[in-house]
């Protein structure tokens, strides 16, 4: 047999002398990964693996699983080190040039705290994620391939908080992610996302996160941000972006693979595959609010509205994606003409909600300026001056007697996205609120829609055990009864939160930036 390639590097020689063939990329990557499992003898594989069964999955070959990038470990990191060396020498720059001024105003900066709060956590989730199934999947190809993903994940959190590590020393709102995303409501809406895919066994893991998030839903999700930044003069988020997106087209790649591969399986698996795509489609479009927002309202220079965006890449690309998945019996997933029907009216409510509860939230809100609300007029002909250009204006005119408006109350929150129960009947009445119920075990739940429902319908033991903020802040399990324990106990300042008119984020920039010449001494 001839020796591989890979211990050439030993320094006998024998293998000084005698050159051996080069291995192919293919023989190199069954031989850094295939080669690398075995069947264990002390203990049966059945005890050594013992959460690969119980979702039903049936595997009958795991040489099926193929990685279509076949990338090897040491090929791997020598691609990923050449990555960050080039990431840090921008960052050196931008932080040099104090680039954070470049940005187009200080209002740009609340969409990255909300990436920096609710997404980058994520990251660290998922990296933690794919650890947990790697360690779950016997298969060696599917270890390997969560091996890599746990770590790309776990550099993305590393790359985000050092680029934005540098916007903490100049505006609120960013310094301390790891506790808001632990604590504050609007938090709680990825976060239990996430812990939702990671407590469930390790096949709906990677079809939730690497299909239904990685594949289906990432365009809508981390594009956004991205070109938001560069639109927006942000070149120090675009850099850890693009750093990241040679990673995201290997996990989008294996998020279709996995699906093939266990449709190709078993004829079983078909339909606990599709409840999955179901129920990962409805979760991951209600957190998907959060971006929508961000792209109508908080980028001072648009990109692309929320509703076209939806237009180009799930209602084209997806179509086109689930025809092609269609010749393994899977269907478009349930409720996607609903998020179709609300994508005139979701970025609305969502921004009017925050706008809210701004005195409870780590970032700023403001009302649209003329001519940003003309944009909206615009993009949303049939709804934006019929249903919320007048509320705006109302509380433009409030903001304008010194009474703007804050909610004293607190929201109820759906069970299972957790999101405040804000969308509204769309197809016969979008002024009335959805409002969907379920009694299990005596106690009643509540939902803002019908793929929420469905979602608690099917495993009401797991959702019953929701940790929902605005249920533990009313059992006093969050620092305290007033509005200022509990947003003490989320580790917010007051300079977090509160209307943008009245920030220090916007006091600074104006100082910093000059605008408004003639008010500082
Ligand atoms: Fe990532
Ligand atoms: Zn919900």
């Amino acid at each position: 047999m001839n020796k591989p390639a890979f211990d050439v590097q030993a320094t006998n020689a024998a293998s000084r002398k005698a050159a051996p063939r080069k291995l192919s990329l293919k023989e190199r990557y069954n031989l850094m990964t295939g080669d690398l499992g075995w069947e264990t003898t002390y203990q049966p594989m059945d005890k050594v693996f013992p959460y690969d069964q119980f979702e039903g999955i049936k595997i009958h070959n795991w040489e099926g699983w193929q990685d279509p990038f076949r990338l090897t470990m040491d090929a791997y990191w020598k691609f990923q080190g050449e990555k960050e060396r080039k990431l840090y020498a921008i960052i050196d720059a931008f932080q040099q040039n104090n680039a954070q001024f470049n940005v187009t105003d200080a209002r740009y900066i609340n969409a990255l705290k909300l990436f920096f709060q609710g997404v980058s956590p994520l990251e660290y989730a998922a990296s933690r994620g794919y650890a947990l199934a790697g360690r779950n999947l016997r298969g060696v190809g599917a270890r390997v391939a969560c091996q890599m993903q746990a770590i790309d994940e776990l550099r993305h959190a590393q790359t985000q908080i050092h680029t934005i590590s540098h916007y903490n020393k100049f505006f609120s709102g960013l310094h301390e992610n790891s506790y808001m995303f632990d604590r504050l409501w609007y938090l709680s809406v990825p976060k239990s996302f996430f812990e939702d895919a990671m407590s469930a066994g390790p096949f709906e893991f990677v079809t939730a996160i690497s299909f239904g998030f990685e594949y289906v839903l990432t365009n809508l999700l981390f594009m956004p941000f991205m070109s938001g930044a560069a639109f927006n003069g942000d070149m120090a988020t675009v850099t850890f972006g693009f750093s990241a997106q040679s990673d995201e087209s290997r996990h989008m790649t294996l998020g279709l693979e996995i699906v093939k591969f266990l449709l190709e399986q078993d004829p079983d698996n078909l339909p606990i595959v599709q409840h999955w795509i179901d129920k990962w489609f409805w979760r991951g479009y209600r957190l998907l609010a959060l971006v929508a927002m961000m792209m109508d309202y908080m980028l001072p220079k648009r990109v692309m509205s929320w509703s076209e965006a939806w237009e180009i890449y799930f209602e084209k690309n997806g179509g086109a994606l689930f025809e092609d998945l269609a010749r393994y019996g899977i269907r478009l997933p349930k409720y996607h003409e609903v998020a179709s029907k609300e994508k005139g009216h979701l970025s609305h409510q969502t921004w009017a909600t925050f706008y809210n509860y701004t005195h409870a939230t780590a970032m700023h809100t403001w009302i649209p300026e003329p001519h940003e609300m003309d944009w909206l007029s615009a993009k949303y002909p049939d709804t934006f001056d019929k249903y919320y250009r007048p509320r705006f204006e109302y509380w433009d005119s409030l903001a304008k007697q010194d009474k703007r408006w804050f909610n004293p109350g607190l929201p109820m929150l759906c069970q299972t996205c957790q999101i405040p129960m804000l969308f509204t009947d769309v197809g016969s009445d979008p002024t009335r609120v959805v409002s969907r119920e379920s009694v299990y075990r005596g106690t009643k739940y509540h939902f803002c829609s019908d793929g929420c429902k469905d979602v608690f319908d099917y495993e009401p033991e797991k959702y019953v055990q929701a940790y929902l903020p605005v249920n533990q802040i009313f059992q006093g399990n969050c620092g305290g009864s007033s509005l200022s324990d509990v947003v003490n106990w989320c580790h917010v300042e007051p300079a977090d939160s509160g209307d943008f008119a009245q920030s220090e984020d916007r006091a600074n920039w104006n100082r910093w930036t000059h605008a408004d010449a003639g008010s500082e001494a």
